[in-house]
């Protein structure tokens, strides 16, 4: 621990730094399944200094071998119960949204060069209040991601996806840390992203911001859109119990959406531990209380090894588990 505290202490004397820094810090408090043990150190850096300060942390922590997980909102990560060795970068200070002029960005809702200027937001935003200032711009092009909990950057990097359109729908370009820890853009390439696939998923790399496509439409319709789906969302239980939304990804091959497959096996509320299948949607796991890390990895383990016995297919996890451990 010294060791980390003397490597941070040492940062300082290059760059600025404001923020929070915490030592042993229960990773269950920033995940929505509110599990995880604790990380050596935690450090949310202020807007003001974040992208000369994450360059910093993130050159020196790899010349040192120091590993660095960066943090979005927590929304899709099982943390485990050992917690996570070394630097957790929390992006959740680097928040903001401005207006850029002269994209000329196209989107697949507007194929005609657009004018209108888009929104650059940065990547701890929370999507919430992106769609909300998307929404006061006459800009509809978040919408669809209203209700979910997540950071622009993580969504960017999962290729967050829901109501038949993906992030990867609306994107221009995104700005980067690159690894050689340069703020680089990166122009969007259909090419380069599938279902939740984004090309930041191969790559160690911060996403520091996206540009979106602008969509422009009437506020009220925006509005109406963006109630719907938080309606909607409430309506299936999203936010009844902490957990991170869809557990396992579709698969077409399947025919089926895999909530549907778990369902008609009967698994809903099959639980371990405090880990609970959620008796109203098939791939959703809750944590009733007291849930670890382990009681999900294990009731996961078993959803995938009852459907595959059952029908001969292999559910794929979205979530998120770290360290890395699951195949
Ligand atoms: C109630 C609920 C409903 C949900 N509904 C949906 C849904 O409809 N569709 C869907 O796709 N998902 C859904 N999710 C899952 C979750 O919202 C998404 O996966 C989201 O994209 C995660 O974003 P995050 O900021 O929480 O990322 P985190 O969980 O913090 O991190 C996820 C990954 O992104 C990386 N990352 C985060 N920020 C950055 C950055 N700035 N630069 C580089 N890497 C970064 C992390 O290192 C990690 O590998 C839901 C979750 C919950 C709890």
């Amino acid at each position: 621990m010294i060791k980390l505290q003397e490597f941070l202490e040492k940062i300082k004397t290059k760059v600025r730094f404001s923020g929070l820094i915490r030592y042993d810090e229960p990773m269950a408090l920033h995940t929505t399944f509110q599990v995880g043990g604790p990380a050596d150190v935690w450090v949310q850096p202020d807007a003001a200094v974040f992208p000369d300060y994450a360059a910093a942390l993130l050159r020196a922590a790899s010349n040192e071998a120091i590993p660095v997980f960066i943090l979005g909102h927590g929304a899709n990560l099982v943390v485990s119960d050992t917690g996570l060795r070394g630097i957790v970068l929390d992006t959740g200070g680097w928040t903001g949204v401005e207006n850029v002029s002269g994209t000329n960005a196209t989107s697949s809702a507007n194929p005609a060069p657009n004018t209108a200027p888009a929104l650059r937001i940065r990547s701890g935003t929370e999507v919430d209040a992106a769609v909300e200032v998307a929404a006061q711009e006459g800009d509809g092009v978040l919408a669809f991601l209203a209700g979910m909990p997540a950071s622009i950057g993580g969504a960017v990097y999962m290729n967050a996806r829901c109501y038949e359109r993906s992030v990867s729908d609306t994107l221009f370009e995104i700005e980067i840390l690159d690894e050689t820890f340069q703020q680089t853009i990166v122009p969007f390439r259909p090419e380069d992203y599938g279902y939740k696939k984004s090309p930041f998923q191969n790559r160690a790399v911060l996403i520091l911001s996206a540009t979106f496509r602008p969509e422009p439409r009437p506020p009220a319709e925006i509005w109406t859109e963006i109630e719907a789906h938080r309606k909607d969302r409430e309506r299936k239980g999203h936010y009844r119990f902490p957990s991170a939304g869809s557990v396992f990804k579709n698969n077409r091959a399947f025919g089926k959406p895999s909530g549907q497959i778990i369902d008609e096996l009967g698994l809903r509320g099959l639980s371990f531990g405090g880990a609970k299948v959620a008796p109203w949607h098939g791939n959703i796991i809750i944590n009733t209380g007291n849930a670890t890390a382990a009681d999900i990895r294990a009731l996961v383990d078993e959803l995938i090894s009852r459907v595959h016995a059952a029908l001969s297919i292999t559910l794929e996890p979205e979530l998120l588990f770290v360290p890395h451990t699951h195949p």
